[in-house]
């Protein structure tokens, strides 16, 4: 018999976390011919999450929680799950029922047609989220696929089944900073999307705010891309280029008379604000790559736990 984990990040979501059992065991009740358990991750929640799903853990034992010490983030609390499953496949779901439950069993089902390892979910529509947010989500998705190295499916999110094969190759993955979705893509395999509708958070707010997307954002651009170190080349160039033009301009100038050196006030405070602006700017570029490198050398856990239920 095959067995199926279903992780769950959460991080303050005592509004929904015990509808989002409710819905979920309410769905794996109806799947037969595999064993399957809830692994909730309790990213340091400073609300009665905690409390709730220790109350479920108590009474179903086949409710598993892995309590950090502290928030470390959605990405590390889904490392932390996939980390810990033992099971031959999982789903990835957030806990705010955005990503309906009851689509399991078409995952299942078409990762057993065709033969695949992961089943990605790709989002049809998106509901009760922000005119910004689904705008600057989906120019996010395709800029960052036109600089990756990697290709990644658009419009996808960390919903999706992933088998064991996928899972052992993901646990070998030692970088720190993880883009799981992006990471997945990488490891290849056979990986078939699923078009699905996705919904509003059923209650409680969103824990990404625009501070939080835009690390997130950058943090996958700075992990899959190296065009950024790329364009500040291209600037240079430019730079250059405007330097070796302005140079021709003024020296002919001075030949033929028909700039007064004297007055070259303006023209220089451009320059010098140009050219500071673009040093700036690229050793700025520069700077991310070398704190991703300080931040990888230091070797720290993604996560620490501070204890576990029913693992
Ligand atoms: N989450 C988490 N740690 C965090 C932030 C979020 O575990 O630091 C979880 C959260 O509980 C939810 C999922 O990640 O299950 C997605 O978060 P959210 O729904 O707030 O993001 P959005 O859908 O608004 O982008
Ligand atoms: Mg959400």
């Amino acid at each position: 018999m095959k067995s199926l984990s279903i992780i769950v990040p959460c991080y303050n979501e005592e509004a929904v976390v015990e509808v989002t059992y409710n819905r979920i065991t309410a769905v794996l009740r109806q799947l037969t011919g595999i064993e399957s358990s809830i692994l909730f991750i309790n990213d340091g929640s400073s609300d009665r999450t905690p409390e709730l799903i220790s109350g479920i853990a108590a009474l179903d034992k086949n409710v598993k929680i892995i309590h950090f010490s502290r928030n470390f983030g959605h990405q590390a609390a889904v490392t932390a799950g996939i980390n810990h499953c033992k099971t031959d496949l999982a789903v990835i779901i957030d806990a705010d029922l955005q990503d309906p439950p009851e689509l399991i069993p078409d995952l299942l089902q078409k990762m057993e047609n065709e033969q695949a390892n992961v089943v990605y979910c790709v989002r049809k529509t998106r509901v009760g989220e922000s005119k910004f947010k689904r705008w600057s989500a989906k120019k996010f998705y395709r800029t960052l696929n036109r600089m990756s190295e990697v290709k990644f499916p658009l419009d996808t999110g960390d919903f999706r089944l992933i088998d064991a094969r996928i899972m052992k190759e993901f646990n070998c993955l030692k970088e720190r900073g993880k883009y799981i979705r992006g990471l997945i893509s990488w490891v290849g395999f056979k990986q078939v999307p699923f078009y699905y509708e996705r919904e509003a958070r059923y209650a409680g707010e969103t824990k990404y705010p625009l501070r939080k997307m835009l690390s997130f954002a950058s943090k996958a651009l700075l992990y899959f891309s190296k065009k950024p170190l790329l364009l500040s080349v291209s600037l240079g160039f430019l730079a250059v280029l405007v330097g070796i033009l302005l140079a021709l301009w003024y020296v002919f100038g001075k030949i033929f008379g028909y700039t007064n050196a004297e007055s070259g006030f303006t023209s220089i405070m451009i320059i010098v604000i140009f050219f500071g602006g673009i040093q700036l700017l690229t050793i700025g570029v520069l700077g991310q790559y070398i704190g991703i490198l300080f931040d990888e050398v230091k070797e720290r856990p993604e996560y620490i736990i501070e204890h576990t239920t029913n693992l």
